[in-house]
């Protein structure tokens, strides 16, 4: 009888996405980039370098390198985090965040599962009309010139 009332506790969090599996991937993360992309934490608004960049290239997983969101996707929306309204197809997982009061989608990296941000979608900026709000220590920028 206890050990099904174990099993009816934890059951929840073996459904929810939001636990990571140990995984080497983030071994060489800082501190603060494991807190975001493991613990699903928010770096400051306005913090991150890849706000107002807006050079050619890819932008890829901090952890595992898999390629997310291509420059182009890219564009400026003030929000305090960089922003894309598109991404490469097939790179990015979702999951329902009900976290804090707020109904919002998280979005992970589909190859190491590791946190990004959210996306939003349905505020007209646009023409995509979505927004891949994205924590800079998740990502990492690879120019088209190398
Ligand atoms: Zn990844």
């Amino acid at each position: 009888m206890k050990k099904i009332l174990l099993i009816l506790l934890f059951f929840p969090f073996f459904l929810s996405s939001q636990n990571i599996k140990s995984s080497s991937y983030f071994d060489e993360l800082t501190p603060e980039e494991r807190r975001i992309m493991v613990k699903k934490g928010t770096e400051r608004a306005g913090s991150g370098i890849y706000i107002d960049h807006f050079d050619k290239g890819v932008y890829i997983c901090k952890a595992c390198n898999n390629p997310l969101f291509r420059s182009e996707f890219k564009f400026k929306s003030d929000c305090g985090w960089p922003s894309f309204d598109d991404e490469i197809k097939g790179a990015i997982l979702r999951y329902p965040d009900y976290s804090y009061g707020m109904k919002r989608v998280e979005i992970c990296c589909a190859n190491c599962k590791g946190h990004l941000g959210h996306v939003f979608e349905g505020e007209k900026i646009t023409e995509k009309n979505i927004r891949h709000c994205v924590n800079s220590l998740s990502i990492k920028f690879v120019s088209n010139k190398e």
